[in-house]
This record gives C-alpha cells, sequence and structure tokens, in this order.
C-alpha cells in the first residue's frame, strides 16, 4: 500500500508487506508508470500491518505531523530471483533488490526497488516501473488521480474533516 503523506514536504509512503511488517520507503515525486523513470526511494522504519489503512491528521508536534491518505493499496506477488530460482523477499531485501507484481488499484504490473547507497543513516533505493504491457509513459497517476482509494477525499477534504 502506499500513503501520500503531507508532512513537513510532500511525499509518498510506498510500503510492502514482508513477513510480519510493512517495509517501507519515502518517495518525494511518488511512483511512477514509466520504466525510464527512476524514483528515489529512502528507506524509513518498518511499520505494523494495522498502519496500512490509517487515513487521518498526525497532530501537530508528533513525528510526521500533517495529512496521510491511502492513495492506493492491494497484494503483490514476488518477483525476486537468483539463479533462476525464487527467493523470498525478505532475502531480497537484505540483498538490496526486489522485485515485484503490483496489484493496486492505481498501479499495475511489475516494479523493482533497488538499493544503490547509503548517504550517512539513509538507505537510499531506487523504485522503477518495469517494462511490460501496464508501463504507460503517458499516465501519471500521482496527479491525475491524487484522492483516497479508501475514501475518495483529497488531502484537503481530511484535514478539513478530521484536523
Ligand atoms: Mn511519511
Amino acid at each position: 500500500m502506499i500513503q501520500k503523506h503531507n508532512a513537513s514536504s510532500l511525499h509518498y509512503d510506498f510500503r510492502l508487506q514482508i513477513g510480519g511488517v510493512l517495509k517501507s520507503w519515502a518517495v518525494p515525486k511518488g511512483p511512477s508508470t514509466d520504466p525510464s523513470e527512476k524514483r528515489l526511494a529512502i528507506e524509513t522504519g518498518g511499520h505494523s500491518l494495522d498502519y496500512a489503512d490509517f487515513e487521518s491528521v498526525i497532530p501537530k508536534g508528533q513525528y510526521g505531523d500533517g495529512t496521510v491518505l491511502v492513495w492506493d493499496s492491494g497484494h503483490y506477488e514476488n518477483l525476486s530471483r537468483q539463479d533462476g530460482e525464487q527467493f523470498v523477499l525478505s532475502e531480497a531485501f537484505a540483498g538490496g533488490h526486489l522485485s515485484f507484481h503490483l496489484y493496486g488499484q492505481k498501479l499495475r504490473g511489475g516494479y523493482a526497488l533497488s538499493h544503490f547507497r547509503r548517504e550517512s543513516e539513509r538507505q537510499l533505493w531506487l523504485l522503477v516501473k518495469m517494462d511490460d504491457e501496464h508501463a504507460d509513459a503517458r499516465r501519471n497517476p500521482v496527479s491525475t488521480q491524487p484522492g483516497s482509494v479508501l475514501s475518495g477525499r483529497s488531502l484537503e477534504e481530511i484535514a478539513a474533516e478530521e484536523g
């Protein structure tokens, strides 16, 4: 699932359930459907599974204060392979390269997350769309489908109703 989070700067929290937690990356520009677009994804702390449907306002003074909406959700299929063998996602994560097929409401098809650099405390990854039948360089769901898949609301509506 992906949360759109209007904190000190707007970003998209990309979360994959691996084992019993939501492994998480903050993607400043959000995901792309264009395979030629590499999107920076900064690894963040894992979240518990019950955070997956969190959509509300984090109060001022708390970590990550700002409005959160559930921008996309769905299941995924692990595509990670090593030497032709299926590679469990927790090991692929530890190895710094994950491949998976998303079955979201907005995002579909293959994506890869690849670790490329450590910058002081931050682990930097790239989120890239695979070139498959769901790849589309003209689609831009971050701008054309801005609302919540849970409630249909915008960040502004959530802030007004729950802030
Ligand atoms: Mn966030």
